[in-house]
């Protein structure tokens, strides 16, 4: 069984937000607007933090994509009193939505914040609700909702995969914004395969994981600016 995971190499982003683009349409995510996102509430999976490094006038700005990190041992898992966050074989840190009640504990134990509360039912003004994607649900309000990893992405190849008695091929998945990112920084694959594409960038010297010190152990993999 495939054990999925994501490495971003942060010497390759340039934090153009192309993958926060491309999440928002591939996954319906609601539209915050001004006056919302003024209060707190802006909607993105992903978030480009930046930060600058050194001592002016020698500065650096970096970026960091942040998504749910799909952990291993997730904080948000055990305080939902609904389990509609659980842990998939797969890996996956899943959000099921219509068991979902709205309590926030989840958000509240996520260390990264990549967790959002819809506030509103969301609403697409003419034509933008034309580009809605159908094999993607639209959440209603009063429920949390985060990255899936693009499951139904996975879920398509793994269908494919069946149907053609073999297993899913190495970058066969490919979530949203590793599709859409112009210098290939996002990488997704099965960790569990040491021959895939991910593994290998995982097992670089540069690699590391987010706030790793908590135990989360995140699924996402970053690798530090600099070479081998
Ligand atoms: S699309 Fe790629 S380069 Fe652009 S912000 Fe996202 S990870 Fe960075």
């Amino acid at each position: 069984m495939p054990q999925w995971g994501m490495v971003i190499d942060l010497d390759r982003c340039t934090g153009c937000n192309a993958c926060v683009a491309a999440c928002h349409a591939e996954n319906n995510l609601p539209i915050a607007g001004e006056e919302e996102a003024a209060k707190g509430r802006s909607f993105h999976w992903i978030r480009i933090e930046r930060y600058i490094e050194g001592e002016y006038p020698n500065l650096k700005t970096r970026f960091i994509p942040v998504l749910c990190q799909h952990c291993d041992e997730a904080p948000c898992e055990p305080v939902c009193p609904v389990f509609a966050t659980y842990h998939s074989p797969q890996g996956l840190n899943v959000q099921v939505y219509n068991r979902c009640i709205g309590t926030r504990f989840c958000a509240n134990a996520c260390p990264y914040t990549v967790r959002h509360f819809n506030w509103f039912d969301p609403r697409w003004p003419e034509p933008l609700e034309r580009q809605l994607n159908p094999e993607v649900s639209v959440r209603t309000k009063g429920m949390i909702e985060k990255c899936t990893f693009c499951i139904q992405r996975i879920r398509k190849a793994a269908d494919l995969a069946k149907d053609e008695e073999r297993p899913v091929g190495d970058g066969e998945v490919q979530p949203a914004c590793a599709q859409s990112c112009p210098t290939d920084a996002i990488v997704f694959g099965d960790l569990s395969d040491p021959g895939s594409r991910v593994s290998k960038l995982a097992s670089q010297r540069r690699a590391f994981r987010l706030q790793e010190d908590l135990g989360t152990q995140p699924r996402v993999i970053y690798l530090k600016e600099g070479s081998e």
